[in-house]
């Protein structure tokens, strides 16, 4: 990751077309209005069609997607865009039965409404499911929360074979730890409310992908649905992105000591990091992540036991979500993962690993 020239592009996305006495950050352009005498030549008409800021964002995640790439006011609304613009009545989609559970939502709720039949595969079984008769597959990896990895090239040419095309939520990577376009993906979806956002102040999500046509639907569905980023929550994100590289650096580094820690010790059970040499991603996460990332997932006793450490933990914030400055951990039971009520999701934040891992094993011996 530290050898990365995309993330140096990205930096410098504006540098090349500065002029003298031009802001290096991008201005915050919130305007609905641009103007309009004629048509012909504005690069601007109309806010929900396109926005200065919006595309100060684009641009950065396009370096890291190697793709061109559509803004989304979350990532939801980046998947479910991915999905409208890829599925109609009478189609089948293959879902992850163990991925963010709000995704088997949207397609039991509406999807199923407007004829799109949904199977659902175990991460683990992706690439030996049967996509017969598919029309979109859609893989998580590694699935948020059980940290399961599939290798996105087999099930990209299994999926291509049965003619279905490929999807990739890649939020709990990111664009630069992992690149599911580069391994067969057809699009990439990604929630930048996570890492790349990453101060937990700013909803984000996006769709990259190459096939022209498709993203061409993917950017009508943002026009004629109306789910448009706001120019604040833009200027937000560049500015979040312009340190991802650092920020990941550090916590990917620190939960691998994190893991390792937690697996030695005596209360804790069922350690998941894709970077433990025992762990049953680690083969295909060294293949295809170019790091571990920065989530962990672990078991203690039961729920009384978890909850007690989450509230004694003074280095945790007790949130649902992950990626952010702050170490997070959650029990996610309460929300009926299908995982064991002791289950916890740690994602690891830039405290200094010592000082981190302190406050967990104080709070584990207590
Ligand atoms: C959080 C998350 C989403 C949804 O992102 P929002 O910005 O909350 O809409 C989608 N996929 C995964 C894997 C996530 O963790």
């Amino acid at each position: 990751m530290t050898n990365d020239r995309r993330f140096a592009d990205m930096l410098h996305h504006r540098g090349q077309r500065l002029g003298q006495g031009d802001p290096v950050a991008p201005p915050l352009v919130s305007a609905t209005t641009y103007h309009l005498a004629g048509l012909e030549g504005a690069a601007f008409k109309y806010g929900r069609m396109a926005m200065p800021t919006w595309e100060e964002v684009e641009e950065q995640l396009a370096i890291l997607e190697g793709a061109p790439v559509v803004g989304f006011p979350s990532g939801m609304a980046a998947i479910s865009a991915a999905l409208f613009a890829t599925l109609s009545a009478g189609d089948t989609v293959i879902l992850p039965e163990d991925g963010y559970y709000t995704t088997r939502l949207l397609a039991d709720r509406f999807l199923a409404g407007f004829g799109v039949k949904a199977r659902y595969v175990a991460t683990t079984a992706m690439e030996g499911a049967d996509f017969t008769g598919a029309a979109v597959v859609f893989l998580e990896t590694p699935s948020n929360p059980g940290l399961d990895v599939a290798d996105i090239a087999v099930v990209a040419r299994r999926a291509h074979a049965a003619g279905a095309r490929l999807i990739v939520d890649n939020t709990t990577m990111t664009a630069l730890l992992q690149r599911p376009l580069d391994l067969g993906a057809d699009l990439v979806v990604a929630a930048d409310t996570k890492a790349p956002g990453g101060h937990s102040d700013v909803l984000y999500g996006h769709v990259a992908g190459r096939d022209a046509g498709v993203m061409a639907r993917v950017a009508e569905w943002r026009k004629l649905a109306g789910v448009v980023p706001g120019a604040f929550e833009a200027w937000l994100l560049h500015r979040g992105l312009e340190t991802l590289e650092v920020r990941l650096s550090r916590m990917c580094a620190s939960a691998m000591v994190v893991a390792e820690r937690l697996s030695a010790h005596p209360r804790v059970r069922a350690v998941r990091y894709p970077g433990l040499a025992g762990d049953p991603s680690y083969k295909v996460a060294q293949a295809q992540m170019s790091d571990f990332g920065f989530l962990i997932s672990f078991e203690l006793e039961g729920e009384a036991e978890a909850e007690a450490f989450l509230d004694r933990c003074r280095y945790l914030t007790q949130t649902t979500s992950f990626g952010g400055t702050h170490s997070a951990g959650e029990r996610r039971a309460r929300w009926g993962d299908a995982v064991a009520p002791g289950f916890i999701r740690l994602s690891v934040g830039v405290e200094p690993v010592e000082a981190l891992w302190s406050a967990l094993a104080e709070a584990l011996d207590a």
